[in-house]
């Protein structure tokens, strides 16, 4: 039984959370209290298709009954056990995990959110490299934190902080070129997302990833593959890197890893062995309880051949939309089940439209408008959300 909040209204909790809340967060003036498959209701019963699907987070939807009956399981188990002792979930998670990765990514280092897993990939290429120097993209997302911050492009979030680690650049997204002719015998890291997720849900072109693979290669830099938002299924392979045809030097998961409960990780390409003794950790990193949720959700993912879904799915929505020529579209992008609608306009209106018609979206970036729901959501869902974007498009 969960202990009963005070607050039952949407307006109750709005009043009392903004009392309190930092202030970091724009709030879109909703109080989401449950969920189940691709549907939320807020606290005044309304109901919503949820296409913000956690940010990413929520690939397996909300309540997935094997996702819970683990949770409750291994809640009543053991919930701490910091990396000094090994553990049961953990062995098993590690195995598993590891068979589902594409061939030799086998070391793995586990934490709890994106950014941290950004921090330790970045760590990693320094330790291993002997060097500091990254070259990342424009439009690129990594993280809050001040290293992930730091290969963050978009300078709204960066230039408060600065000054931020040393030695990152940005270079154009999907120009070979311009990645080339910054790479050199100092660069760490190369960092990249198959697919950019926040920066306007833009793919890499074909042979791109490929590229910077060979151009690392070149100069002894790694590799690092940002899956946080694309991994998991999201665009209709478990990793995206595999589309791509590449092996990276390191690659970096969050969000949807444990079925909703926060959990990140790296694997590190076996040629590249892992971590100096103490020379990285963290006290939640691999507990048993996101341990236990991340294997029933890669279970259920691989069970359920999720990543075949998005691709399915988000092929379906996609053509679906450009066959109705909306006149605010300017252009439909992505793969699987991330989409990016970029609009004539910019999303904020619309993403209001959306809600108002039971639509939960998210924007990326000013402009575009991002469709992340549950790989689980049904078919007729998915022929509502159609007709209520193409409603409030026209
Ligand atoms: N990398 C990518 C590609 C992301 O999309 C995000 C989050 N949107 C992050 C890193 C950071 O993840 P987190 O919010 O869990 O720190």
């Amino acid at each position: 039984m969960s202990i009963a909040s005070p607050f039952t209204t949407n307006a109750d909790i709005i009043a009392h959370e903004d009392v309190r809340t930092s202030g970091t967060y724009s709030k879109r003036g909703l109080a989401i209290v449950r969920g189940a498959g691709a549907t939320l209701w807020d606290a005044d019963g309304t109901q919503y298709i949820d296409c913000v699907g956690g940010q990413g987070s929520a690939n397996l939807g909300h309540g997935h009954p094997a996702v819970v009956a683990a949770i409750q399981a291994q809640a009543a188990t053991l919930l701490h056990c910091p990396e000094i002792f090994h553990n049961d979930q953990r062995a098993a998670y590690l195995d598993e995990l590891g068979a589902a990765l594409p061939a030799g990514m086998g070391r793995l280092f586990l934490c709890n959110s994106g950014t941290e897993a950004v921090e330790a990939a970045i760590k990693f290429a320094r330790l291993h490299t002997g060097r500091t120097n990254i070259v990342a993209a424009m439009r690129g997302f990594h993280g809050r934190t001040m290293g992930a911050l730091s290969a963050t492009y978009e300078p709204k979030y960066r230039e408060p902080f600065e000054p931020l680690i040393p030695g990152v650049t940005h270079v154009p997204f999907n120009k070979i070129e311009a990645l080339a002719a910054a790479v050199n015998d100092q660069t760490a890291a190369v960092l990249l997302e198959p697919v950019q997720g926040e920066g306007g849900v833009r793919p890499a072109d074909p042979g791109y990833l490929k590229a910077a693979e060979e151009i690392c290669c070149r100069h002894g830099a790694l590799l690092l593959i940002d899956e946080v938002q694309t991994g998991f299924g999201r665009t209709g392979s478990l990793f995206a890197c595999t589309q791509d045809d590449i092996t990276p030097a390191v690659l970096i998961l969050a969000k949807s890893i444990a079925g909703g409960v926060p959990m990140g990780a790296i694997a590190i390409h076996e040629s590249l062995g892992g971590f100096a003794p103490a020379s990285h950790g963290s006290t939640f990193g691999g507990n048993p309880l996101a341990c236990a949720a991340a294997r029933a959700t890669l279970k259920a993912m691989i069970d359920d051949d999720l990543p075949a879904q998005a691709a399915r799915k988000g092929a379906y929505i996609m053509a679906q939309l450009a066959a109705r020529n909306l006149s605010k579209v300017r252009e439909i992008r992505g793969r699987g089940l991330l989409i990016g609608i970029e609009l004539k306009e910019r999303v904020q209106p619309t993403l209001v439209a959306l809600m108002e018609r039971g639509v939960l979206a998210l924007p990326a970036g000013p402009n575009v408008l991002r469709l992340l729901p549950p790989l689980i959501i049904s078919d007729a869902e998915i022929d509502q959300v159609i007709a209520i974007v193409a409603e409030v498009l026209a």
